[in-house]
């Protein structure tokens, strides 16, 4: 591992002008972070430990109505914590508890789960002459070994986005606040991950020093339920292959709102609404999961080895639905 400064903060502008000095990266618990850097993929001269300011940045607490989820809160507490045990936050609540082993649930942090690097394994080794991982011309995964690569949404890099929490929170309408040079900006969470996913560009929107402090869960209204399915290769410990996220506001026995939002399959986090649209105004049925499951899955292509992820994928949003309309 190269050489690199250490820098324990004991605010959060210390913390945002050291991460403002160039080569610099921070650090939540560095379950993924520390990876990169032992394989050699990421080099910084600085790091930049935010897991000292956890009083201020870890938790959390409900704010004028809404849910503030602290960036370093860990995936165990929001896997715990009374405020998430409800069915309108079931999808979140669950996304957290399926994610890894105890012992990750218990280090890893919600910000660092988000913006978690892909586990494509072509730019997750440097042998590789990647194009994401700035190493070649081309995506090796498209003609390569693709079985748990892109299937929607992809340009020139068929990467899928790992984390486990994404699909929920966007199902929620979450935000997220950062701070920069110290200001504090607040956006929906769709902004945090880019629009075209290139190759090129980062798997996140954040500027070089940009620092989440938090997550926002907005009020949800009466009848509003949510779940999270996913599929994988192994039962123990592992990333999914498929998932999704859904949350239904229900009105008696009728579908009064409906967000789908399909993780692990897409070089960003899918939201579906074009598949939602059609669940608003109608009673649950399998008819209507299998149609909006189909929906969810429209356009999608896929590689040369991994068409199992639609009849797989479009399985877990039957279930995903069945479990939140339950
Ligand atoms: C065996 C194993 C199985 C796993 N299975 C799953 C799974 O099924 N699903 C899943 O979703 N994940 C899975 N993970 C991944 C795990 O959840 C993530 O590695 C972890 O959440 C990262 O959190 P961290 O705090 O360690 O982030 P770090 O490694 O510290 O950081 C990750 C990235 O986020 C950036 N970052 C961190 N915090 C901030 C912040 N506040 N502001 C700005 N940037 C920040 C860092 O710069 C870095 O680039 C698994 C991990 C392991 C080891």
């Amino acid at each position: 591992m190269k050489p690199f400064t250490y820098v324990m903060p004991t605010t959060l502008a210390e913390a945002g002008e050291a991460a403002k000095k160039p080569d610099t990266i921070v650090k939540g618990a560095g379950l993924d972070l520390v990876d990169r850097m032992k394989e050699r993929l990421q080099t910084p001269s600085q790091i930049v430990n935010l897991l000292p300011l956890k009083t201020e940045m870890a938790g959390i607490a409900v704010e004028n109505g809404e849910l503030r989820i602290g960036a370093l809160t860990t995936l165990t507490q929001l896997e715990q914590h009374p405020a998430l045990a409800n069915r309108a936050l079931e999808g979140l609540r669950h996304s957290a508890a399926s994610t890894a082993t105890p012992q990750v649930r218990h280090r890893a942090t919600v910000a660092g789960n988000l913006l978690q690097f892909t586990r494509c394994w072509y730019v997750r080794s440097e042998a590789h002459r990647c194009l994401h991982g700035g190493r070649g011309p081309t995506c090796l995964a498209m003609t390569g070994d693709n079985r748990y690569h892109s299937v929607l949404g992809w340009m020139d890099c068929v990467r899928v986005h790992p984390s486990n929490l994404a699909p929920p929170l966007l199902a929620l309408g979450a935000e997220y606040s950062t701070v920069l040079d110290g200001k504090v900006r607040r956006r929906k969470l769709s902004d945090l991950f880019p629009s075209e996913p290139r190759a090129q560009l980062a798997e996140h929107t954040l500027e070089h020093g940009e620092i989440v402090t938090a997550l926002h869960i907005p009020v949800q209204p009466e009848g509003a339920r949510s779940s999270y399915c996913e599929s994988r290769e192994k039962l123990s410990h592992d990333w999914a292959t498929t998932a999704c996220a859904v949350r239904l506001v229900m009105s008696g026995d009728t579908i009064a709102a409906a967000d789908v939002v399909l993780g692990a399959v897409s070089p960003v986090p899918r939201p579906r609404p074009d598949a939602a649209k059609v669940l608003v105004g109608k009673k649950p049925s399998d008819d209507l999961w299998k149609k909006v499951a189909e929906l969810a899955y429209a356009g999608a292509v896929p590689l040369s080895h991994n068409a199992y992820k639609l009849t797989v994928g479009k399985a877990i949003v039957r279930e995903a639905l069945e479990q939140a309309a339950r």
